[in-house]
């Protein structure tokens, strides 16, 4: 493929000037700019998004916080939310501060690495309530769509649409005391990150079979994950590009 810049990077770079080193406390996004960012890497506010940002908001404001790096989030469930919380609380998935937990449940936990304090954040019943009344609807929608009845199913996306904008509305008036129950937790916060002392960059070695440069932990006797079985890749040919 053909590439040109047509921009130049160094403006885009860190800088100690603009990074402030030392500066004490560290600035998070106002709920309005983390909203803004929302967009931009999820592709629209949800309601799911809209909460998710919501709760890291108040994470960001209740942790005392010296340097950024010192906050993980860890979101127990994969939906829109996750993206809300990465906007207002800048911990993402690739610096290792933003963690899935599986456990299928709307809530997240928001953890102080420097001082160990960790806090739960969970919607409050009425909320939960709106949550899934609107998910019904909207599951309704999907069977709509997958019976192939497409000007019924735009019909209901469309009354949707209004059903969720009315719901973001409402909550966006609401206090985070009216959103949100915030529980005071212990938890082992070591387990919530990404081993990052065993990042690649550092002290990676080739696999003995693929001889692809691999992560020293994720080689077993030498041979990585996807050579040993683990997780199959079947290469098909190489893309020119
Ligand atoms: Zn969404
Ligand atoms: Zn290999």
């Amino acid at each position: 493929m053909n590439y040109t810049p047509d921009f130049e990077i160094e403006d885009l770079l860190p800088s100690m000037k603009k990074r402030g080193l030392g500066k004490g406390a560290p600035r998070y996004p106002s709920l309005r700019e983390a909203l803004e960012t929302v967009p931009k890497v999820h592709g629209h506010i949800c309601t799911a998004s809209y909460l998710g940002t919501r709760m890291g908001h108040l994470a960001v404001r209740l942790l005392t916080l010296k340097r950024k790096r010192d906050l993980v989030a860890a979101v127990e469930i994969l939906t829109c939310a996750a993206d809300g919380i990465a906007a207002a609380t800048q911990c993402s998935f690739g610096s290792g501060r933003l963690v899935f937990l599986d456990h299928g449940k709307f809530a997240a936990i928001f953890g102080n690495l420097a001082t160990g304090e960790a806090l739960r954040i969970k919607c409050t019943p009425g909320v939960d309530e709106e949550h899934i009344a609107y998910g019904r609807q909207l599951e309704r929608f999907y069977r709509i769509y997958a019976k192939g009845d497409l000007e019924k199913a735009m019909a209901e996306r469309k009354r949707l649409q209004e059903v969720e904008r009315e719901l973001i509305l409402k909550w966006h008036g609401m206090s985070d005391s009216e959103l949100f129950i915030v529980t005071r937790v212990e938890v082992d916060l070591s387990k919530l990150m990404y081993p990052l002392e065993v990042q690649y960059i550092a002290l990676p070695q080739r696999c003995s079979v693929c001889d692809e440069l691999t992560e020293a932990s994720r080689l077993k006797n030498g041979v990585c994950r996807l050579c040993s079985g683990d997780f199959e890749i079947i290469e098909l040919e190489k893309v020119e590009i």
